[in-house]
């Protein structure tokens, strides 16, 4: 399916052509002298396209599929059937049902980092997670999720051996992808600019730790100091940035375990509902 967007800047019209490739939405651009009428069953926000996973596959996550549901957003969720930090994780009944309604990716199996584990250890880890994602759903499974975002060259080409077609890493801030096989994001949500609850020793010595890492890249980028100031702020900051830089996608990811624990729920929402508010 394909889908016209007309832009009208400063008196210029563009057209702009969504098509999929290879299953990646891509984007064509073109000046026009005409008015198109437009059509689409994709999902795809006026000038960027909005991207968002999940990952672990924590029950939690039924939640973040009903905010997405509620926003007209589509999301993927990064399984993995070992349960971790104690949390309680998605059902065989819930994985079934979730799937109808978002992508489901693999995330291994055990969720360990796989650039240090033995290589065919690694490669057990990666192929039978597509395996068990496909069991529990039905569908072929083409999306790997590196745990930790743990990557290098033998475990990319472990991915690309086990037949999948892309993989996401956690590097962020960033809004366009090279290799399919290391997509980035380009914003976690987690406690912005503070740390809410770690170490002891790290709040002595870097209470402003998630800022003074993302800082520099933040002025490069032309985010104002405004937008530093929470994790919404920053958010609809970058969206923004993205879509008036005529960016590939913008990609939200996150941990619905998180989202509770760091009582984000309601930044959540606010965001997605100006992703949404934008795209109208
Ligand atoms: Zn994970």
């Amino acid at each position: 399916m394909l889908r016209l967007i007309i832009i009208c800047s400063a008196g210029n019209k563009y057209a702009i052509a969504i098509k999929k490739e290879n299953g990646h939405a891509k984007r064509v651009e073109r000046k026009v002298h005409y008015i198109y009428t437009f059509y689409t069953n994709y999902s795809y926000t006026l000038g960027v396209h909005f991207l968002t996973s999940w990952d672990d596959g924590y029950t939690l996550d039924l939640r973040i599929a009903d905010l997405l549901d509620r926003y007209g957003l589509q999301g993927t969720f990064y399984i993995c059937p070992h349960a971790q930090h104690g949390a309680q994780m998605l059902s065989r009944e819930q994985i079934a049902s979730l799937s109808g309604r978002h992508r489901i990716g693999a995330h291994s199996m055990t969720h360990p980092n796989l650039t240090e584990i033995a290589a065919a250890d690694a490669e057990r880890e990666i192929s039978e997670s597509k395996q068990w994602v496909e069991d529990e759903t039905g569908k072929p499974c083409t999306a790997f999720c590196y745990p930790y975002g743990a990557v290098n060259n033998a475990v990319k080409n472990a991915v690309k051996e086990a037949g999948f077609t892309e993989a996401r890493t956690t590097e962020d801030l960033a809004f366009s992808a090279v290799d399919p096989f290391l997509q980035p994001v380009s914003l976690q949500i987690a406690p912005f600019p503070m740390r809410m609850r770690f170490h002891p020793l790290w709040k002595a010595l870097d209470p402003l730790g998630p800022l003074r890492s993302r800082y520099r890249k933040l002025r490069s980028i032309g985010t104002p100091y405004s937008a530093m100031m929470s994790w919404v702020a920053l958010a609809k900051s970058l969206y923004i940035h993205a879509k008036n830089t005529k960016q590939e996608f913008f990609h939200l990811y996150g941990h619905s375990r998180e989202v509770e624990k760091y009582g984000m729920w309601g930044d959540l929402e606010d965001f997605l509902r100006f992703v949404r508010e934008c795209s109208k």
